[in-house]
C-alpha cells in the first residue's frame, strides 16, 4: 500500500508492482483525469526542473515518458545554456555544462505518470480517501495497514485497509510520526536542515514580439 499519489507515490507504486501481486495507492484528493491543479499539490504551477539522474530513473521506470512530456511542451535542454539566471551581481554566464534538464509544470508530469500507473495491471488508485492512522500486526512489530475515511462521507465512517507493506509518500507534511506515536511506537528522530533560501514565482508578460532566449515549459 502506498499513501499519497504525488510524484513519489506514483513512482513507488511502479516499483512495488514489480514485487507484489497487488498495490493500492490511497490519495486524499479527488484525482483529475489529465492535468489539473489540486489542493494537495500547491506548488504545482511553479516551474519544475527534472535533473539528469532523476530523469534517467523515471525513464527506466516508464520508458518513453520524457518524449511524451516533451510533446506536451516540456523542453529538455542543457542546464547551463537554457536557464537565464540573474544573481545580485548580474546575469550568470550562459554556456553548455553538459547536464541536461527537462522542465515542466508539475500538474503535467503527474498527469502523465498517473495515466501510466492507471494502466499497470497490479495497481489500483483509490482517490478521495484520507488516511488517519496505522494499525499494527498482532505482535505489534509491523504496520498491518491503515485506517481512514472517504472524503465524501460526511460521517467519516472509519475504514480499515490491510496491507503487507505500507509506504508513506505523503510528502513534507507527513503525519507518520504522530501515527507511530498513536500506535504506541517511538517516533523517528527528526533531522532538520534549515535553508536560508526560499522560492517564489512571478508571471511576466512579454512585450510586443519579444522572443525569450531561455527555455521553460510552454504551458
Ligand atoms: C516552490 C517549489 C519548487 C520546486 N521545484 C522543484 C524542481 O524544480 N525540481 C524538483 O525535482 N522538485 C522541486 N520541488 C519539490 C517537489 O515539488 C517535491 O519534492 C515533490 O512534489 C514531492 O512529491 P511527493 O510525492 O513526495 O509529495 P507531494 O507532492 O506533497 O504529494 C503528497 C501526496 O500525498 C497526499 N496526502 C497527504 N496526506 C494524505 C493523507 N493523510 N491521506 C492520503 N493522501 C495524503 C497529498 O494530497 C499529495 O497528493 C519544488 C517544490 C516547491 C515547493
Amino acid at each position: 500500500m502506498v499513501i499519497g499519489a504525488g510524484f513519489t507515490g506514483l513512482l513507488t507504486a511502479r516499483v512495488l508492482a514489480g514485487h507484489f501481486d497487488r498495490v493500492t495507492v490511497l490519495e486524499r484528493d479527488e484525482l483529475p483525469i489529465g492535468a489539473a491543479h489540486r489542493s494537495g499539490l500547491p506548488q504545482a504551477r511553479h516551474p519544475h526542473g527534472m535533473l539528469a539522474r532523476g530523469a534517467r530513473i523515471v525513464e527506466d521506470l516508464f520508458p518513453g515518458v520524457r518524449a511524451e512530456l516533451a510533446a506536451q511542451g516540456a523542453p529538455a535542454f542543457d542546464f547551463g545554456a537554457g536557464f537565464a539566471t540573474r544573481l545580485p551581481y548580474g546575469w550568470a554566464p550562459r554556456r553548455p555544462v553538459g547536464i541536461e534538464v527537462q522542465s515542466f509544470d508539475l500538474t503535467h508530469v503527474e498527469a502523465v505518470l498517473r495515466a501510466r500507473v492507471r494502466h499497470l495491471p497490479r495497481v489500483a488508485l483509490l482517490d478521495g480517501f484520507t488516511v488517519e492512522g496505522l494499525h499494527l500486526s498482532a505482535d505489534r512489530r509491523r504496520a498491518a495497514g491503515v485506517t481512514g475515511h472517504r472524503r465524501a462521507d460526511p460521517g467519516r465512517t472509519p475504514v480499515r485497509i490491510e496491507a503487507d507493506l505500507t509506504v508513506d509518500a505523503t510528502g513534507r507534511r507527513s503525519r507518520l510520526p504522530g501515527w507511530l506515536t498513536a500506535a504506541g511506537l517511538p517516533s523517528p528522530r527528526r533531522l532538520e536542515v534549515p535553508s536560508p533560501l526560499v522560492y517564489s514565482s512571478r508571471m511576466y508578460e512579454l512585450t510586443g514580439d519579444q522572443v525569450p532566449d531561455w527555455l521553460w515549459p510552454s504551458r
